[in-house]
């Protein structure tokens, strides 16, 4: 028997759905004019047109940050009193405070139970949260909540806990789902099994905030034998869930919480709406977020419309996500781009799934590093260096040419063990691309 679908908004038609939306956006907007910044901004609303925000300017990350607490309360509704504080990144800059009231965390259930019903959570399953928590972090509270009221056996780890305490809780209880950041979880599994995993059975393992490459997936599927693995949520704690994955989903494409928010894809310079297949980056107007209305913001992922239908019913419209704006290295004229890298590593046998890209210069030359993790031995271990070079130029003219023409430096693989590339102290998530600059 078919599964149904957590709501009857995954499979609304596409008139009702249109109706919803406008009705939606018309009232976020209405309300967010309340506020002196959005009073002007919001003038060139045209409610009819396909592209009813197209005149209404964007708003940037740094911008919203201006606006908000503790540098100012322009951004913020009025009568707006209690509020819980979040800060994200931190790593370089100054990180991302957003604002989220009581009732915005207590919705975030919906999205949320929505995404883990799409990837084959069940009530009663024995799940292990291994979200961050602490630190100004988001993701532990309101997946504990959500976890709670989908009626699930809920194991509060948190990004803390030792693999150790995980694994014996999971032979006690019979934990059978992993829920955390990527690659948070899948060390802690990759730890438990260095323990021993004998009386342990994880089937499912669901992971947000990151991408999972193929030779991951790979690794959990035929080392642990885990059977659903996916991603309940993609989301930015700035914006919201943005969008989920079902069980057709592929790395990187999701359906849109498009009850949730209004997504739009623009070109990189903002002038021309993206029509299906085409990559722009990602604005959200985010309906759910009262307490500091977000109109146009620029989420700074890139992502295209897919155009067409999932094959598990839902019509809850398709995008794939294709990494952030920031993940993307200059060398020499070709912009690299970390999911390339990513799927580069993938193809070599023998390599795990976490890497890093740095960019180097010297004597005015750039050089790619990629950096990987192996269980290798040492003596295999140039071969697979080698591999991964010949891969890493032979799908990518413009980067040869410039190698062989010495515009930049040979790419320089350096190979680590399992666990030995740098990760955010505080998250645990891998520290992704370095730019020397
Ligand atoms: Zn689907």
């Amino acid at each position: 028997m078919k599964v149904p679908f957590y709501d009857a908004w995954e499979s609304a038609s596409e008139r009702q759905r249109r109706r919803l939306i406008k009705e939606r956006l018309s009232a976020y907007l209405r309300q967010a004019r309340r506020l002196p910044f959005y009073a002007d901004r919001l003038a060139r609303f045209r409610p009819g047109c396909e592209h009813p925000l197209a005149e209404v300017p964007v708003l940037t990350p740094d911008a919203s940050r201006a606006l908000l607490p503790p540098r100012s309360r322009r951004l913020l509704a009025r009568g707006a009193a209690g509020w819980t504080v979040f800060q994200s990144g931190g790593t370089t800059g100054a990180p991302k405070t957003s604002l989220f009231s009581h009732e915005e965390m207590e919705a975030l259930c919906l999205p949320n139970a929505r995404g883990y019903h799409a990837v084959g959570l069940r009530r009663g399953d024995r799940v292990a949260n291994l979200f961050a928590a602490g630190g100004l972090y988001m993701s532990f509270l309101h997946v504990h909540r959500a976890l709670e009221a989908f009626g699930c056996v809920n194991f509060p780890f948190s990004n803390h806990a030792a693999p150790e305490s995980v694994r014996n809780c999971a032979r006690l209880f019979g934990i059978n789902c992993l829920t955390g950041v990527a690659s948070v979880a899948l060390n802690c599994l990759r730890e438990m099994e260095k323990l021993d995993l004998r009386g342990v059975r994880i089937e499912k393992f669901f992971y947000s905030a990151e991408h999972l490459y193929d030779a991951d997936k790979t690794e959990l599927r035929e080392r642990f034998g885990v059977r659903r693995v996916a991603t309940h949520g993609y989301g930015t704690v700035d914006t919201w869930y943005l969008g989920y994955q079902c069980a057709a989903c592929p790395t990187g494409v999701f359906h849109a919480h498009d009850d949730q928010v209004f997504l739009e894809v623009w070109d990189e310079d903002g002038r021309r709406p993206c029509s299906p297949g085409q990559a722009g980056m990602l604005y959200a107007t985010v309906w759910s977020r009262r307490l500091t209305p977000l109109v146009r913001y620029r989420v700074g992922d890139r992502a295209r419309w897919l155009g067409a239908r999932c094959s598990c019913g839902r019509t809850t419209p398709l995008f794939e996500l294709l990494g952030r704006g920031d993940d993307v290295l200059r060398i020499g004229f070709d912009s690299i781009d970390y999911r390339y890298v990513q799927d580069c590593v993938g193809r070599v046998r023998g390599l795990l799934g976490s890497v890093q890209m740095q960019k180097e210069r010297e004597t005015g030359r750039d050089r790619l590093v990629v950096r990987a993790e192996t269980r290798a031995p040492a003596p295999a271990r140039r071969a697979l260096a080698a591999a991964l070079s010949r891969e890493l130029l032979s799908r990518r003219p413009t980067l040869r040419d410039g190698v062989e023409q010495k515009a930049v430096w040979p790419v320089r693989v350096e190979l680590l063990d399992q666990g030995g590339l740098p990760r955010n102290p505080r998250t645990g998530k891998l520290i992704r691309v370095k730019d020397d600059r």
